[in-house]
């Protein structure tokens, strides 16, 4: 599915950034908590559930070559996270800058099976490790970045390649200090990853591809009636994610408001519906934000 988003945008140089698989960053969170509890087992049965997981998708979209090398990187990867948790074991002590190392591992697995894949459906993908480009202060957990340097990095990796014709395919989330230590943008952050990114790079458009069809007025999981909103603006758009919204990542929209650059919020199993679009201007029409319910969930 997101292959063939991809090969629909090459015309628009697209720069992709990926979220670990689907419960990973949960599961990566609940093996450190156990490792430092003592757990190691159940820590590294839990880490053991995630390599078979990444192997099993890589095995359905890979031919036998690209699997034997990726798999050879992921083992590798998989071999530091098991080592990092032996560690925990033994130190037990799980604070922030350890959980930012560990969870990164999740942005690292999915996008380096991404940028596969997309090699593999013929496409020129570049990985990028967003750790070397995306930097931040200490605050472990919540980093913000520092804008000139990140700028700056972004820049001098991504433009060369979208020069060449390469999509470059990034983890989102995850980042790093001044001294290269691991750091993460805050749960979800990969929306924002994508707005540093876009921002960076002087973007036309931000697109978030979620598993709903939009910004919704409700939670459709929860109320049948739920509508998408077509237009937001940004300030709307901000109070929702304030409010609890779980569409967006609170800070994820700063950066494109800085630079003027549309978001739109769009819905993977549905490729060709509008989605919600957030731009600078106030929302048309009835679009007004007191109507809407927020929920979080
Ligand atoms: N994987 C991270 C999380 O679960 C970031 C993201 O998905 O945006 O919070
Ligand atoms: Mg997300």
């Amino acid at each position: 599915m997101a292959i063939g988003i991809v090969e629909g945008r090459l015309g628009a140089k697209p720069v992709l950034i990926i979220s670990a698989l689907a419960k990973v960053t949960d599961q990566l969170l609940e093996a450190g908590n156990a490792a430092a509890k003592g757990h190691l087992g159940s820590a590294l049965a839990t880490v053991r559930n995630i390599y078979v997981r990444h192997e099993e998708l890589a095995d359905s979209l890979l031919s036998a070559s690209a699997y034997g090398s990726l798999d050879r990187e992921l083992r590798g990867e998989f071999q530091a996270l098991e080592s990092f948790l032996h560690d925990l074991e033994t130190s037990r002590y799980f604070d922030l800058k350890a959980q930012d190392r560990l969870l990164s591992f999740g942005e690292c697995f999915s996008s380096k099976l991404v940028s596969w894949a997309l090699s593999e459906a013929g496409l020129q993908a570049a990985h990028v490790d967003a750790r070397t480009c995306i930097v931040t202060d200490a605050r472990h957990g919540q980093a913000s970045p520092l804008w000139d340097v990140t700028d700056q990095r972004l820049r001098d990796v991504l433009n060369p390649l979208l020069q060449s014709g390469s999509v470059p395919v990034l983890g989102g989330f995850i980042a790093s200090t001044m001294d290269g230590v691991p750091t993460t943008l805050g749960r979800g952050g990969s929306d924002f990853s994508a707005a540093i990114v876009g921002a960076a790079v002087g973007a036309s458009r931000v697109e978030i591809w979620t598993d709903v069809d939009g910004v919704m007025t409700t939670d459709p999981k929860i109320c049948s009636d739920a509508r998408v909103i077509r237009m937001l603006s940004f300030d709307e758009a901000a109070d929702l994610a304030h409010f609890g919204a779980k569409v967006l990542h609170p800070a994820t929209l700063a950066p494109a408001m800085r630079e003027n650059i549309p978001v739109y919020v769009l819905n993977s199993r549905q490729p060709e519906g509008h989605g919600t679009e957030i731009n600078p201007v106030a929302a048309r029409g009835r679009c007004c934000f007191a109507e809407y319910r927020v929920w979080s969930a």
